[in-house]
């Protein structure tokens, strides 16, 4: 199966994503880890897309198709595959729809994670991450026993960049502009199915599996 997860950031597209990856055995190209990963790397690709990253914008087109194009070809996709955060853009998606043609791959699903701005704001603005073993938390939902600190390795905790409330209102201006417009682009292919965002994740992992015929 290959599945698009559409969403605002901080719509909860990532935790889906884990299980659907567990739930069907296929893996998760998921283009905001590959940025993270590059740039705690420190590499060329990881300099540029951090200056973006940081300010809550989109890093170019040229950039995200080129590692989703390197990704996309590598043995274990054959399986499925699960596009967590990509495409963003028409362009981006345009892009994956000739990429998947050339390998004779195409989407079966598109599921749009629906979840208003407002709470995306509270949930994302509250999220903090252990930086040294990557454990999340979160100021509401998932407080850590010792204020501050990581349960599992006792290191401070930080606060992405990228989850300041200033740069969370960024994003989502940006995703409304860039990348809902990709909502009518697979609704007009007859393949976007609308799930609520809002409730626990066992109940949006229940419609999930659902939607997808997955129980
Ligand atoms: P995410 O964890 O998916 O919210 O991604 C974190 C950041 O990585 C975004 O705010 C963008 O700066 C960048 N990014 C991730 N995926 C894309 C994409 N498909 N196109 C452009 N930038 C992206």
């Amino acid at each position: 199966m290959r599945l698009i997860l559409l969403g605002a950031p901080g719509a909860g597209k990532g935790t889906q994503a884990e299980m659907l990856t567990e739930l069907l055995n296929i893996p998760i190209i998921s283009t905001g880890n590959m940025f993270r990963k590059h740039v705690s790397e420190g590499t060329e690709l990881g300099i540029k897309a951090k200056a973006y990253m940081d300010e809550g914008k989109l890093v170019p087109d040229e950039l995200t198709i080129e590692i989703v194009k390197d990704r996309i070809t590598k043995d274990d996709c054959k399986k499925g595959i699960i596009f967590d955060g990509f495409p963003r853009t028409i362009a981006q998606a345009q892009a994956l729809d000739q990429l998947l043609l050339d390998l004779n791959m195409p989407l079966d699903k598109v599921l749009n994670v629906e979840v208003p701005d407002s709470d995306i704001v509270e949930r994302m603005a509250g999220r903090m991450v252990c930086p040294k073993c990557g454990t999340p938390y979160h100021k509401k939902f998932k407080v850590e026993k010792a204020q501050g600190y990581c349960d599992y390795c006792q290191t401070k905790l930080v606060q992405r960049d990228d989850d300041k409330e200033e740069t969370v209102i960024k994003r989502l201006n940006i995703y409304h502009q860039q990348t809902q417009p990709l909502i009518d682009y697979y609704k007009a292919k007859g393949i976007l199915i609308e799930i609520d965002g809002l409730g626990s994740v066992v109940e949006i992992s229940d419609r999930v599996k659902k939607a997808l015929g997955v129980e």
